[in-house]
């Protein structure tokens, strides 16, 4: 258990002597248009956060992925926009990013009703664990090929399961601030996720990826790559889904586009 006072105290120090060289910081984040509208002053925050991420997390390249230093800020800066103004201590718990050049298989054993164990074979282009590490594919990550009309940020994506991991299982409620309303929240997400699997069954055409059909959690985590990276589509398919996120990340995103 670290005390917060020290832990500030650290934070501190740790900022006025290796905070990100501005021009590794420029350089490396020019490419990614999620970033872009940010102010200034919105910049420099994320540049510290950025910073003590990095100084908090280990980031480790996996199957012969060399990490460089402009990939390690641009996870960060990445990681970092969702708790732009929440706090580090969002991401709390856990020690370890793992980048793979491409999709990953993972082998997962699920128990079914009767009892019956089945192996189950994925493959994925990011996971996040409970207690443990984010992991995700550099190919759907990196700017050269992200798609940010189609809404899609494996690294946000990632990092939201996090947030939504913070009170329990994956389930599409993270721990709500005071001012916010838990019905209300449940209410919302409840009707829009209800929704999506009802277009989705009927064949309509989705504005937003199907996946986000699969569970509450991945629900959350769909809309908040939509949040960050393209918040007009969200806003027009579920506005009182962008009004919640908005709420909870205390950010307005489509101010920015
Ligand atoms: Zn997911």
């Amino acid at each position: 258990m670290v005390f917060r006072w020290l832990r500030r105290i650290r934070r501190a120090y740790y900022l006025r002597k290796k905070r990100i060289p501005f021009d590794v910081w420029q350089s490396s984040i020019d490419p990614l248009p999620v970033l872009r509208g940010l102010t200034n002053a919105e910049l420099n925050r994320l540049r510290e956060l950025s910073s003590l991420f990095l100084y908090e997390k280990a980031i480790n390249g996996a199957r012969g992925m060399e990490v460089t230093e402009t990939m390690r800020v641009q996870v960060a800066a990445q990681a970092c926009l969702p708790i732009l103004n929440l706090d580090l201590d969002y991401y709390d718990g856990w020690h370890e990013v793992i980048i793979y050049p491409d999709t990953f298989i993972v082998q997962h054993e699920e128990i079914d009703a009767a009892g019956v164990v089945h192996q189950r074979r994925r493959v994925l282009e990011g996971e996040a664990w409970d207690r443990g590490p984010v992991i995700f594919s550099w190919q759907d990550a990196c700017p050269d090929h992200s798609a940010p009309e189609a809404g899609a940020n494996v690294i946000i994506h990632e990092l939201s399961h996090k947030l939504d991991m913070l009170n329990g299982e994956a389930n599409g409620m993270p721990p709500l601030h005071a001012a916010m309303d838990r019905r209300q929240w449940t209410n919302i997400f409840t009707q829009a996720f209800e929704r999506i699997q009802y277009q989705g069954e009927s064949g309509a055409d989705l504005l937003i990826d199907p996946y986000a059909a699969e569970s509450p959690g991945e629900f959350f985590s769909v809309t908040s790559e939509y949040f960050f990276v393209a918040p007009h589509i969200l806003n027009a398919s579920f506005p009182q889904v962008y009004q919640q996120l908005s709420n909870f990340y205390r950010q307005d995103p489509l101010s920015r586009y």
